[in-house]
């Protein structure tokens, strides 16, 4: 019998970890993700595996973004020498996040162990370094979209990826292996995309499953349509304009501030767009931007044809006014622009990043904007700031909370929850279906809504809940 452990995103957003156990793939683990929240510092050294890294021999990864990637490297770090099989645009996006990460980590590391010295503590040991990082990117293997792949020692086991439409890269895995003589399929649908959206496909549909992971991170709720976010967007922008203020938008390096600068561009070239002075502040965003622009051919046909017309064939030749910010010294000097700029800085949920750095400069100033373009985690800085708090503290210090805060949910990057009822229903044969990545009231809320309107029952698994199938 194969068994599933649920050790991360069951009944929550982050962590996205299931460890799959069969006699002929032996140990196998579905995404390696962390939780969100704090600076790796102070996380990772909370995050433990329920499980030996060195017994596991493959690791199958739906994407990039760290919630279902970032503890790779404490894996490796731990012994964990398999394959990692993901898609040709996660390979090109993980060098990119792991590099930063561990930088950001280094760096954090030293300052801790500063402080600690001064107080007379004992010092903090890395629990990773470049060198994991290095190993990791070593053991990954690059499929295509489509390419059923043979895995495990026996030849009787294969994994195919195919478009999830969340981020470039960003894949549903189906694996199939023999089980007591039968042949089973798992399908995993990792994050899944919106069916309209810019610059990513139509998350692809499954036509085998045994047993279905389907996320549900809106499962209770449905998201504006794309024209009435995009009509916001432009409305909140105008208003804004009139006293040429300041706009912070925190945003994910990866996806969400490529889909933002895509819509800033149509609104542009729509006549819909003061001149604004648009600056990508952050190093990571930078990277990932040109790296879209490296896969345009796995992204939308349409709009990629957009920007290949346009002047230098990229996303940031797309916009006008766009202005690269790479060095700490150029970001700082934002903060002497007094007006009409829209800066966007990552963390997109304001745990890290240079947006902190911007929130302290300019939010205590009724005139700027704060505006929200994705999900915040509960417990994270983005989350308290949306929930309305009037006082935060940033780098030691107090700062009021003055000026306006906006939140646009439109942009989410993932299927809501007429998408995923209608994704999930398309799955022929009544598989076992199981729903995970997200937090208990949205899956509870999608699970209601499939049996009253469908009679399709589906299953809630809890965090280090084992199902055996
Ligand atoms: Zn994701
Ligand atoms: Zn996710």
């Amino acid at each position: 019998m194969a068994s599933l452990r649920f050790l991360g995103a069951a009944q929550q957003v982050t962590g996205s970890c299931y460890l799959l156990e069969t006699p002929y793939l032996g140990k196998v683990l579905l995404d390696c993700g962390m939780h969100q929240g704090g600076d790796d510092v102070h996380r990772l050294g909370k995050e433990a595996f329920a499980f030996d890294p060195t017994t596991i021999e493959t690791l199958f990864l739906s994407h990039a973004h760290l919630d279902h990637s970032g503890l790779i490297r404490l894996l490796v770090h731990n012994g964990f020498e398999g394959d990692i099989y993901c898609t040709n645009g996660s390979s090109k996006l993980l060098p990119v996040m792991f590099n930063d990460a561990v930088g950001l980590y280094e760096r954090d590391l030293k300052h801790e162990n500063r402080r600690r010295q001064r107080k007379g503590k004992k010092l903090l040991e890395p629990i990773y370094t470049k060198q994991d990082v290095e190993k990791a990117l070593s053991l990954i293997k690059p499929l295509r979209y489509g390419e059923k792949f043979p895995v495990g020692k026996t030849g009787k086991s294969s994994v195919c990826f195919t478009d999830a439409g969340h981020i470039l890269g960003s894949a549903i895995t189906s694996l199939t292996f023999e089980e007591d003589g039968e042949e089973k399929t798992l399908v995993f649908s990792g994050d899944l995309g919106k069916k309209v959206s810019v610059l990513m496909n139509e998350p692809a549909l499954v036509n085998k499953a045994d047993v279905i992971l389907m996320e549900g991170t809106y499962g209770n709720r449905c998201h504006l349509s794309q024209k009435e976010t995009i009509d916001e967007l432009e409305q909140i922008l105008k208003e804004t304009w009139e006293n040429k203020d300041i706009v912070l938008i925190p945003s994910f390096a990866v996806g969400r501030t490529q889909e933002i600068i895509f819509h800033l561009a149509l609104l542009h070239y729509e006549g819909r767009l003061d001149p604004w002075q648009v600056y990508l502040d952050s190093p990571m965003a930078i990277k990932v931007t040109d790296i879209y622009d490296e896969c345009l051919s796995v992204l939308d046909r349409k709009d990629a044809k957009k920007i290949r017309e346009m002047h230098k064939g990229s996303l940031k030749g797309f916009l006008p006014r766009l202005k690269y910010v790479h060095s700490p010294e150029e970001s700082m000097a934002l903060n002497d622009i007094p007006d009409g700029a829209i800066i966007i800085a990552g963390s997109g949920m304001c745990t890290g990043g240079r947006i902190r750095h911007h929130l302290k400069q300019r939010i205590w100033d009724p005139k700027n904007l704060l505006l929200f373009v994705g999900f915040q985690a509960v417990g994270t800085l983005g989350r308290i700031l949306v929930d309305g708090v009037k006082k935060i503290r940033l780098f030691g210090e107090n700062v009021v909370v003055k000026s306006r805060i906006e939140t646009l949910n439109g942009f989410s990057a993932h299927a809501d929850q007429a998408e995923l009822i209608e994704w999930l229903m398309a799955i022929p044969d009544n598989p076992r279906r199981m729903l995970v990545h997200g937090e208990l009231s949205s899956l509870d809320a999608l699970s209601m809504k499939l049996w009253k309107d469908h009679k399709i029952t589906t299953e809630i698994p809890y965090p280090g809940q084992k199902m055996y199938f």
